[in-house]
């Protein structure tokens, strides 16, 4: 904490990290050898910029750019970029620190990083996204490259923002190598990579319910959020049978009864991809409850996938969702849950995935992507689909190799957190202290 003043989210990051490898750490005491501990918990590198750009009316603008590159142990440093108010080191440093051992989790040769601003793209012009992005990669191109970093998006940060923020820095490097990824199919994107966040989500929770012999057939779902992890997970749900009751935004929740359609599915993302609105209008438009300020904890479901934010989840909602029943909780979005929701989520034999493990479709898949432009080929849709699910299904494994517990439950939070764990941690064995 002395070394991280005003770092809640990234000492709360650790500290979960930490008190779950700790029992295994004792048994191999190795990995308390060359202050490895240490090392792991400092990223390699910070880079914080100034980005300046002319808004509409011809003001300038200032706001701070970030990347945290945080290991480069298996692979070049890989995560988003996020664009949010919230934007600070805070907040990028334990997203950066989760992203390095979800990245080894894949098994995919990716090492960890994030990045973002404090940008709000709310309410902005095409031209201003456009000049913002632009602005902002004058400096990142620098320290980005194929075998170097290589970002993505995240909150905020779209297929639109990926494409404006890759042809910049081609223009400024003139090479057109894999500089992002999350990028259109017209200049090298992957199929399915828009999708997999969410889809993975979903098989992962999927092999959770197999072992106690359950399906997502006919089962109610809630779903926190209503950006791209939160469509891809409401489709693929609705395809596996599930009754989809919520979707929410930073202004409020929607709850409705009747449960999606594909045909609300394609208005929800016509609001929110084309029109950029809040899901209100979206209530409006299919004649389904809007509660504003509401998040969808309260509604009675048997799976709840939080698919929007940081500490969206807290220990009363944990309380809540365990009252109504809930079998199954798999986090889309990054830290969804509260440290003292996790525990009461555990402690009642609640199906618990930490996103770190239930939300690594996405960067899986964009280490396919990486894949495909290295090998200069593009995959099937069919065929990314098959090899992501075969990714949810070998995490779930090395979840269940090193999370079960001797009265035969698992904790998908230590299963998670060792097996990243250990691919890190020995890959820095092997190379030497640097
Ligand atoms: P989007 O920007 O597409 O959507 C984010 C959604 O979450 C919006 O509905 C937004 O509502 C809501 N939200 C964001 N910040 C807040 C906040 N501070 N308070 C309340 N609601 C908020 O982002 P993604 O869907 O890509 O990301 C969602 C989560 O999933 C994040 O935690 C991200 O890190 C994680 N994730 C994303 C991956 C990806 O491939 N995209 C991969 C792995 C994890 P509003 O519009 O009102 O702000």
């Amino acid at each position: 904490a002395q070394r991280n003043p005003g770092q809640p989210e990234y000492l709360q990051a650790v500290t979960e990290v930490m008190e779950s490898l700790w029992p295994y750490i004792e048994k191999h005491p190795k990995y308390t050898s060359h202050s490895l501990l240490e090392r792991l918990v400092e990223p390699e590198r910070v880079i914080m910029f100034r980005v300046s750009w002319v808004d509409d009316h011809g003001e300038v603008q200032v706001n701070r750019g970030f990347r945290i590159q945080h290991s480069l142990a298996i692979g070049p440093y890989k995560g988003g970029m996020r664009f949010h108010p919230s934007v600070n080191l805070s907040i990028l440093k334990f997203l950066a620190f989760e992203q390095t051992f979800k990245n080894a989790l894949t098994t995919l040769p990716m090492g960890g990083g994030k990045g973002g601003a404090d940008f709000d793209p709310k309410g902005k012009s095409q031209g201003e996204v456009m000049r913002f992005c632009q602005a902002l990669v004058t400096e990142l191109f620098r320290h980005v490259g194929s075998d170097t970093d290589v970002p993505a998006g995240d909150v905020g940060v779209g297929g639109r923002e990926v494409g404006f923020m890759a042809g910049m820095v081609k223009k400024l490097t003139n090479r057109a190598d894999c500089v992002f990824t999350g990028k259109g199919l017209s200049f090298g994107g992957s199929l399915i990579r828009p999708e997999a966040t969410g889809y993975g989500n979903v098989y992962f929770a999927q092999e959770m319910l197999k072992r106690k012999g359950r399906s997502f057939d006919g089962l109610r779902v809630s779903v926190s959020g209503a950006g791209n992890v939160a469509q891809y997970t409401i489709e693929k749900a609705m395809a596996l049978g599930a009754k989809v009751v919520t979707v929410s935004d930073s202004s409020g929740t929607v709850v409705d009864e009747e449960g999606f359609t594909p045909e609300k599915l394609a208005v929800l993302m016509d609001v929110k991809n084309h029109l950029y609105g809040r899901v209100s209008d979206y209530a409006e438009r299919t004649g389904t409850r809007f509660v504003a300020g509401a998040t969808p904890w309260h509604v009675p479901v048997d799976v709840a996938l939080p698919s929007a934010t940081q500490n969206e989840l807290n220990e009363e909602d944990a309380r809540t969702l365990v009252k109504n029943g809930v079998v199954c909780v798999a986090e889309g979005a990054n830290m969804p849950s509260t440290m003292e929701a996790v525990k009461v989520l555990e402690g009642h034999g609640v199906l618990y995935a930490p996103g770190k493990a239930s939300n690594a479709g996405g960067v899986a898949t964009s280490g396919l992507e990486m894949s495909q432009n290295a090998a200069r080929l593009s995959w099937t849709r069919d065929e990314v689909d098959a090899r992501l699910l075969q990714i949810m299904q070998g995490i779930h494994e090395s979840c269940l190799h090193y999370g079960s517990r001797a009265d035969g439950s698992v904790s998908y939070v230590d299963g998670a957190n060792i097996a990243g764990f250990v691919r890190v941690a020995d890959a820095m064995l092997a190379q030497g202290v640097v």
